[in-house]
């Protein structure tokens, strides 16, 4: 049984069709990218399977369980999280008073202290930084704490919404690092990603979202060298 199940959606905004019958799996332990252009809508599957959003049809299905007609806390109280586009931190808060805001759920709130020691380990700048005020930091270190804020939350599925967004290319080599790394403790990863290079490279599994439907899906090797992925994403 796939971990997340993505089951025939579509997503509107209003009369507007963003997500037409996609569908996708993700096994527990895979990194999966889903890479696209500019409005493809992967910000929007994101916000759909935290439950901001809701599926006009289909459905979605967490270990088994539809989550699809849940609320987003709901959502989050099982384990899927997402980190979202341009790190939505709180700017005037310190670091550690951003990472305690992850884990307002009840399951996370009790292994606070705890999952702030994993946090500071995985991320030893952080905990050199644990009281500098968020919106003093660089970009990339804002990427990281918004990373660090999603694993307060104990996630076993991470979202990451195109996290290499703006940053340096040496911050963007971290960032991946990172997420290899969370990947290798045992949490499930879903990337979302313009860098579609980048993407592929960190992941065992991909999907491509153009104008909102899924057009294809391979491992990663198998769309590094795919024509259409090749010409269209990669500039070869
Ligand atoms: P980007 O990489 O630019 O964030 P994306 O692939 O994440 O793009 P989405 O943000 O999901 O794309 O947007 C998909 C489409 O839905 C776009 O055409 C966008 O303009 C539209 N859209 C997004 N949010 C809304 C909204 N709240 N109301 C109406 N249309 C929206």
């Amino acid at each position: 049984m796939a971990l997340l199940e993505i089951d025939n959606i579509s997503v509107y905004y209003g009369e507007m069709c963003v997500l037409r019958d996609v569908s996708a799996q993700i096994d527990s332990g895979e990194i999966i990218c889903v890479v696209g252009a500019n409005g493809a809508g992967k910000s929007t599957l994101i916000n759909t399977i935290s439950g901001l959003l809701k599926p006009k049809t289909g459905k979605i299905l967490f270990n088994g369980e539809v989550i699809s007609k849940l609320e987003p806390y709901q959502i989050v109280e099982k384990g899927v999280i997402q980190v979202p586009e341009g790190r939505r931190l709180f700017p005037n808060m310190s670091v550690e008073e951003n990472l305690l805001i992850g884990s307002y759920t009840p399951t996370s709130r009790k292994k606070r202290k705890e999952n702030m020691e994993k946090v500071f380990t995985l991320l030893p700048r952080l905990a050199e930084r644990r009281k500098q005020i968020a919106r003093t930091m660089s970009g990339g270190e804002q990427q990281m704490l918004a990373i660090g804020r999603a694993l307060m939350a104990d996630p076993k599925l991470l979202m990451l919404d195109e996290p290499s967004l703006g940053l340096a290319p040496k911050m963007v080599s971290h960032v991946l690092e990172l997420i290899q790394n969370i990947a290798a403790q045992g949490v499930t990863i879903l990337l979302v990603e313009q860098n579609v290079y980048h993407a592929l490279k960190l992941c065992n599994r991909g999907y491509v979202l153009e104008n909102g439907s899924i057009t294809l899906m391979g491992t990663a090797e198998e769309l590094l060298n795919n024509p259409h992925v090749k010409k269209a994403y990669l500039g070869l």
